[in-house]
């Protein structure tokens, strides 16, 4: 069942309403009941990943999957976790929306998907709708797209169309022309099965750990925010668990029109149209997601904080050197924790999860510049190598 987080209106699942038919509002996929089977014992008998808790997820005829989730928690500290959702096929947890969305789409009939992207959906999108035997279309914001996505979209068959203006603009002109009308159908946050997808992230962490104290994650369109939270409250509907943990979203200075609004006590973010980050993938001036973010922030005694895109790729560098490779907005997730570490918002007896949304390969641009030390010959390589040992 679908249900309008605004107007209240329910309806019978239907893969085409994307929004509220009364209200325009953002729908919400339901579970009425408990879902009798389901046990701690029995989704352990499966493969950690978004399918093992099958029961919580939409029924679909078929699975379109490429082994998505199962990614790594990675414990950087005595009480400090990162989620390594750069570990998915596509390498972002997009992938978990995605196996689900198109799933969805798939038993209903449809051959051809559309989205507006920053990228990482671009890129999980076509190479989900390639394994369906779907066609896809992309519209992208030119120049702001990382290079590693776009060969990624490429790569999977996707027909690309590239904007003059930011990706709120390539969204409105996707939703324009997506529907049953065109056969295009819409694989945006705002459609409810994506969600669904990715709500499995907190399923995973408290498989794994329990329910931590914080959950630290950027925001941009602001639909994994709203995903994460639906994960750990229905769990603790169900009685998988017993409490919830707080949430922080963070936004970059250049594009935070959640995290200034909510700081500011306000009831609706802070639109822009002109969004500026070197994290793309948050480079979002009117995020659709907002009004199921801010519940997520309310319902959670969450906070949000804004980082600058030099702390960012600070903690982007800082992660690097734990093994970890992410891209710029995933780094956000650390800058915000820091920040909230220092402020004193987030206690070092808190256990927290860190998301790290996107892989470093995304965007190779983000990353240090190369500089190798020429050697001459294998000898001058030997030299030189013996003479950085021995400065110590
Ligand atoms: C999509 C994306 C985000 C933002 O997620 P929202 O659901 O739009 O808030 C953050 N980081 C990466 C790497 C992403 O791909
Ligand atoms: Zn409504």
């Amino acid at each position: 069942m679908l249900k309008c987080i605004q107007c209240g209106y329910e309806l019978e699942a239907d893969p085409w309403v994307i929004s509220c038919p009364k209200c325009g509002g953002l729908l919400s996929s339901e579970i009425k009941r408990r879902p009798l089977a389901i046990s701690w014992s029995l989704f352990r008998t499966r493969r950690l990943g978004v399918w093992r808790y099958r029961e919580l997820l939409p029924r679909v005829r078929e699975v379109v999957t490429l082994g998505e989730g199962g990614t790594p928690l990675v414990k950087i500290g005595e009480r400090l976790w990162v989620k390594f959702e750069g570990a998915n096929p596509t390498g972002s947890f997009k992938d978990r929306g995605m196996t689900v969305a198109i799933s969805v789409a798939k038993g209903s009939g449809v051959k051809n998907v559309i989205c507006a992207s920053t990228g990482n959906t671009a890129a999980s999108m076509s190479a989900y709708a390639s394994r369906a035997g779907m066609r896809s279309f992309v519209v992208l914001p030119k120049g702001n797209v990382a290079r590693g996505k776009l060969a990624q979209a490429a790569l999977h068959g996707a027909i690309i169309i590239e904007i003059d203006g930011p990706f709120d603009l390539a969204l409105d002109a996707v939703k324009e022309i997506a529907g049953p009308e065109t056969g295009l159908y819409l694989l945006n946050s705002l459609n409810p099965w994506r969600i669904e997808g990715q709500k499995t992230l907190a399923y995973e962490i408290i498989d794994e750990i329990g329910v931590p104290d914080w959950v630290v994650l950027p925001v941009g369109n602001a639909g994994n925010i709203s995903a994460i939270w639906k994960g750990f409250s229905e769990m603790k509907r169900f009685g998988l668990s017993k409490r919830l943990p707080r949430l922080a979203g963070i936004q970059a200075e250049g594009a935070s029109p959640i995290a200034k609004a909510f700081k500011e006590g306000r009831d609706v973010p802070l639109f822009t149209d002109d969004p500026e980050t070197v994290a793309t993938a948050i480079r979002i001036g009117r995020p659709v997601n907002w009004a199921k973010a801010f519940r997520a922030l309310k319902e959670s005694s969450g906070v949000t904080e804004i980082v600058s895109d030099q702390e960012i790729i600070d903690a982007q560098r800082k992660l690097g050197r734990m093994g970890l490779g992410v891209e710029p907005a995933s780094a956000s997730s650390y800058a915000g924790y820091l920040r909230l570490l220092e402020d004193g918002v987030i206690e070092r007896e808190d256990r927290v999860v860190l998301v790290a949304t996107g892989h470093a390969l995304k965007d190779p641009d983000s990353s240090p510049s190369v500089r190798p030390i020429s050697a001459l010959n294998p000898r001058d390589a030997i030299d030189k190598i013996r003479r950085i040992l021995n400065e110590g």
